[in-house]
């Protein structure tokens, strides 16, 4: 994963939305902007696009850990 530096500020390409944000969480390799977090967070189990993310999120997941 690419990390760019801007002067003092550190912005990361998020995992879901793709774009630069310099909050957010760590997961394993994987950046999520705080945006996206809340979003998955509030998101219902039922909701079609909340499996599509666990699904992004997942994919992560496993390339870390057979790569
Ligand atoms: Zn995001």
């Amino acid at each position: 994963m690419t990390i760019h530096k801007k002067d003092n500020e550190w912005s990361e390409p998020c995992i879901l939305c793709e774009q630069e944000k310099k909050e957010g969480i760590h997961i394993l390799e994987a950046f999520l902007c705080k945006e996206c977090e809340r979003e998955v967070v509030r998101m219902e189990p039922e909701d079609p696009a909340y499996a599509d993310k666990i699904k992004k999120l997942r994919k992560i997941r496993s390339t870390t850990l057979f790569s």
